[in-house]
């Protein structure tokens, strides 16, 4: 009896973990320690990234790119937005309708009363932004992204 229970388990475990390995797209961590996250990116960066921070608005060159390329975190890299999915929302910081798949994670924040979601990059965890649901078309969704986390590549 015991015997069955710990295989159903071990089958559902199992099961799990390839769902998950799925959906990742097996985007490999990067993990750093503190010491080496504070000299690897710039005393902002590591605000932002880090202690998730957020830059004035206004502030982000990226704000006026108007270029084709790509986003990438600038912790690690990983591309997280084309410029296809960039538009101007208005309010200061570069904002995006989607991201590029697999490359971020969510969580709540309640940091302030109403709760907001969070985004971070899918491979080093550094926060970005939020999610907010008053974007365009055909999503919806407004990614207000700090622009001091991104690299922007062009084509
Ligand atoms: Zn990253």
């Amino acid at each position: 009896m015991i015997r069955l229970k710990r295989r159903k388990f071990l089958f559902l475990s199992t099961g799990f973990v390839i769902f998950g390995v799925k959906n990742l797209m097996a985007i490999e961590k990067l993990k750093l320690s503190d010491t080496e996250w504070r000299s690897r990116l710039t005393e902002e960066e590591y605000y932002i990234l880090r202690q998730h921070g957020t830059e004035r608005p206004g502030f982000s060159v990226l704000n006026n790119e108007k270029r084709k390329g790509i986003y990438q975190c600038v912790g690690c890299d990983l591309p997280l937005f084309s410029s296809d999915m960039k538009y101007d929302s208005g309010t200061g910081w570069p904002s995006f309708f989607d991201y590029l798949p697999n490359s971020l994670g969510f969580k709540n924040d309640f940091k302030l009363v109403i709760p907001r979601k969070e985004y971070h990059c899918a491979k080093c965890g550094g926060h970005h932004g939020h999610v907010f649901k008053d974007g365009p078309e055909p999503t919806g969704l407004r990614y207000c992204n700090n622009g001091i986390t991104l690299n922007f590549i062009p084509d």
